[in-house]
């Protein structure tokens, strides 16, 4: 290993990571609050979990261990157009769900939402489905930083409005496996 991916291994050594903005710790209490208000709220029913990859993917599979229901899982994954900080808003469906979405009780597990377009654009397509209901959980919100206000029925935390990485969210494709969220102060492509 040379020393460039030793650092990489090391958050308190890759000179890119900053603060943490959300431990681990923090994380996994807030999970299972999550997960205990989902299961009162969908008692007697099977929500469908639609995770928006990749970013939601650690959130979604935490998050649905903490469920004491019977769930279901699809995934999709969009390809917003735009830099790599902002998203125009305009977006396109790289992969879409496996199922039907009529008469289920939907709910999209987002990894964060910032200007709100992407997942507005997404919930748009969806409810077009008929689903019974639709929710979102999102484990992030950028406070005010929404350009459109989607309905968020659960929110893990909401965080100032710097780039982070870590639990699922990545820069380049980096950093998704670390254990807590952090700043990204390195170059954003
Ligand atoms: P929005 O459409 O709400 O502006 O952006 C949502 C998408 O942008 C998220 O699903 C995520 O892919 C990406 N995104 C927004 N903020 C961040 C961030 O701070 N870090 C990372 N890694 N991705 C982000």
């Amino acid at each position: 290993m040379d020393g460039a991916d030793d650092a990489a291994a090391d958050p308190d050594r890759d000179p890119a990571l900053g603060e943490v903005v959300v431990s681990e710790a923090d994380l996994r209490g807030r999970v299972a609050e999550l997960g205990k208000e989902i299961t009162g709220d969908y008692r007697g029913r099977t929500p469908l979990l639609v995770g928006v990859l990749k970013g939601a993917f650690m959130f979604m599979s935490d998050l649905s261990r903490q469920v004491e229901l019977p769930v279901e899982f699809d995934f999709m994954a969009v390809s917003s157009y735009g830099s790599a900080t902002k998203t125009s808003g305009v977006v396109r469906i790289v992969k879409d769900l496996d199922l039907d979405l009529t008469g289920r009780h939907v709910l999209v597990v987002e990894d964060i939402v910032d200007s709100g377009l992407t997942l507005n654009y997404l919930l748009k397509n969806l409810q077009a489905r008929n689903p019974a209901s639709l929710e979102v959980c999102a484990l992030l919100l950028k406070e005010g930083q929404q350009k459109v206000e989607p309905p968020l029925r659960y929110v893990g935390f909401t965080i100032p409005s710097d780039f982070v990485v870590g639990y699922g969210l990545d820069v380049a494709e980096r950093y998704r496996n670390l254990p807590e969220i952090r700043i990204y102060e390195g170059a954003l492509a």
